[in-house]
Formats: C-alpha cells, sequence, structure tokens
C-alpha cells in the first residue's frame, strides 16, 4: 500500500470534479475559478488564489493548508452519509474466461484450499476516501491518503498514482441510486486499513524518533551515572571523616538513580509516536466488475468468497485480512468461520501460545480468560 500525494494536487482533484477550474501559478499557489454553488458552499470568491504554505498566504491568496478553515470546508463537499457522493467508473471491456484461468496464481492460503466455483459481471461500489493524517511526536507530520476499498469483500488498496485518471474519468450517478446500509463496515475497514497504511508510510519518521530518543538516553544516563560516581567520592571522604551517616549516603544516591528514571521516562513520552486519522472526504464510485466466486475450504467447512478485478486500478483486489484490513498478505483462514486473516492478526497467545483468530476475538485468546495478547 502506497503513498499519499501531495495535497495541493488532491485538492485539485476534488474541486475539478466539483466543477472548478484550477491552474498552477509561479509562486506554487493555484489560481482558481469556481462555479457560484461550489463557491457559496466553500465561502470562497469565484476567482482566487490558494496558498498551501504554512506561513501567511502570499498577498490575497487563501490558505488551503490542512489547518486551514477552506481544508475543513471542502468536506462540506461530500455530505452526510445518508446522502453519500455517488460517481460512475466506466469499467473496461475484459476478457472473463482468460481471467478465470489467472485465479489460481491469485491467491496464497497458508492453511486452506480453494477453488473457482463461479465467475460473473456484475455492479460493484468502491468506497474512494480521503484520509487526512496528523502524526505527533516532537515534531508534527501530516498528509492526506486515498483509499479505495471494494464494498463486496472489503479489499483495501490505495489509490496512488492512478487517483487522477480516476478522478478524470467519474461520471455523474443516477441521484435516485443510493448506497446499501452495509456502508457502514466499508467505512470501519477504510479506517483501520487507513491507520496501518499510515503507519507503515511514517516507518523512517519513527525508526528516527527511535533514533534520537536512543541517544537523548544515552545522554541522560550517562550524564546521572557521573553525578553518581562524583557524588559517591564526595560522601566517602565526609563518611571517613565522620561527617555522614552510610544512611545518608544511600538515600543520595537512590534520589539521583529516581531522578534519572524519571528524566528517562520524560524522554520516552516525548518521542512517542501519537497519530490521528481523519475522514476528510469520500465518495462512492459504481463500476462494473467480474466477480469470482471462490469457495475456500479449511478441514471439514467451506466458505464462497468473491475475488475481484478492479477496473479502476486495473489490478485484482487484493484479498483482504477481515481483521485489520490492511493488505498485508501471509493469509491463514480461521477454524471457526474461515475468516482470512493475515499473519499480524493470527497472532499467538502470549500465555498459551496458540495462535487465534482476531476476527472471530476481538479481545484476545478465547483460551485464556485474561486474554492478553502479544
Ligand atoms: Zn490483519
Ligand atoms: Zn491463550
Ligand atoms: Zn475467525
Amino acid at each position: 500500500m502506497l503513498p499519499s500525494r501531495p495535497l495541493p494536487e488532491v485538492l485539485s482533484d476534488i474541486l475539478t470534479l466539483q466543477g472548478a477550474v484550477l491552474e498552477k501559478t509561479p509562486d506554487d499557489c493555484l489560481e482558481f475559478l469556481a462555479p457560484p454553488v461550489l463557491s457559496e458552499m466553500l465561502g470562497i470568491p469565484e476567482h482566487g488564489k490558494m496558498s498551501f504554505a504554512y506561513q501567511p498566504a502570499p498577498g490575497e491568496a487563501i490558505s488551503a493548508a490542512y489547518d486551514s478553515d477552506l481544508f475543513r470546508a471542502i468536506a462540506r463537499l461530500f455530505p452526510e452519509k445518508n446522502q453519500l457522493a455517488m460517481a460512475l467508473y466506466p469499467s473496461p471491456a475484459l476478457n472473463m474466461a482468460k481471467m478465470s484461468g489467472s485465479v489460481e496464481e491469485k491467491i496464497v492460503l497458508a492453511n486452506a484450499t480453494f477453488r473457482l466455483k463461479q465467475t460473473e459481471s456484475r455492479a460493484i461500489r468502491y468506497l474512494l476516501g480521503f484520509f487526512k493524517y496528523t502524526a505527533l511526536s516532537d515534531e508534527k507530520r501530516e498528509g492526506l491518503m486515498s483509499l479505495l476499498v471494494n464494498e463486496l469483500n472489503l479489499s483495501t488498496s490505495a489509490a496512488g498514482e492512478r487517483l487522477t485518471e480516476i478522478m478524470g474519468a467519474l461520471q455523474e450517478a443516477d441521484p435516485d441510486k443510493k448506497p446499501n446500509p452495509e456502508i457502514t463496515k466499508v467505512f470501519q475497514a477504510a479506517r483501520s486499513a487507513a491507520a496501518l497504511a499510515v503507519v507503515e508510510e511514517l516507518g523512517p519518521f519513527g525508526q528516527s524518533l527511535n533514533k534520537r530518543l536512543n541517544r537523548d538516553i544515552k545522554r541522560v544516563f550517562e550524564y546521572y551515572e557521573t553525578i553518581k560516581i562524583e557524588t559517591q567520592k564526595a560522601m566517602e571522604k565526609k563518611a571517613l571523616s565522620g561527617e555522614q551517616s552510610v544512611e545518608k549516603q544511600r538515600e543520595k544516591v537512590n534520589a539521583i538513580e529516581t531522578e534519572k528514571r524519571w528524566k528517562i521516562q520524560d524522554l520516552i513520552s516525548k518521542y512517542a509516536l501519537n497519530i490521528r486519522i481523519e475522514l476528510v472526504a469520500f465518495i462512492v464510485v459504481e463500476t462494473q466488475s467480474p466477480v469470482f466466486w471462490i469457495e475456500i475450504k479449511r478441514r471439514l467447512s467451506s466458505r464462497p468468497f468473491p475475488l475481484t478485478y478492479n477496473p479502476l486500478l486495473r489490478k485484482w483486489d487484493p484479498l483482504p485480512c477481515e481483521s485489520c484490513f490492511y493488505p498485508r498478505g501471509g493469509y491463514s483462514i480461521c477454524d471457526d468461520k474461515l475468516h482470512i486473516i493475515c499473519s499480524a492478526c493470527f497472532k499467538k497467545c502470549s500465555q498459551c501460545g496458540k495462535p487465534f483468530c482476531s476476527a472471530c476475538h476481538k479481545h484476545g485468546c478465547p483460551r485464556c480468560s485474561k486474554g492478553t495478547a502479544q
């Protein structure tokens, strides 16, 4: 799953879809021409410039940075959940027979088998969600990521570089069409996958945090060790001359030790990574997609599962992990409900050592009452 795109590009895509005309200016702003309805909704003039810099916007330009009023107003373009913005994506003609032949190669299950039962071409909906993330530590990182979730099987993928093309090809949907109630599940899957995708994307940032944390801990540690040695030396002299008791010495060293522990704890909180994720905008996209119904078999049970080809991304949708929804790979099938579970979610219990399904048992190992899993 990969990366978020620069804010000006994504915003420009969203506004273009709403009928605005935008153009980059030499000073890294976007000059825009907005239809009256859009300008009213966003509280901006029909013609102007928007800036993405954190410093006060140059000249007349309106700020469109992550913490601006305009950025928050964008969310208004995408109304309440029961009036989801819907669009159509024209699906290309695909050779179903040829695709059926390659289903075998698309799936690897560690502990189960499967076979293709049936194929069909049908209307499918994808949620295209835009998530803003803020990672707070001793510094702040922000970004926007776009995610596609298949409503039928909850497979998630990053829209990545295809986003502009997808947005460009979207067509207006029949206004009477309403997404079905299953949509809540789709949002949950999107949020879970987005959170994990952010952690992945911030990987190098997290590593640099750890490096700085270790460096500072080492400094604090050395500083207090030096003080301790010096204090001890000074006190030994005093003890020899009978000025101070051994008991007093011990108290002083303990106080230094406690202060050292506090300082280290402070550093750990200072460098801890706190990630917040916010869904800022979304569109439900309907398209015609080939669906390959497979039968997953584990021991004596079986379960039908729809494998899909994603016409928006022009590739197969990855299998979803039905616990975390992040397409990490390395899938197993659980015994009870035949969930598809990634290696991180098919975890071993820290107490009994036996693996359990995180989709069936959200609160931990079913065998151990406390259920504290790693
Ligand atoms: Zn998982
Ligand atoms: Zn256990
Ligand atoms: Zn399960």
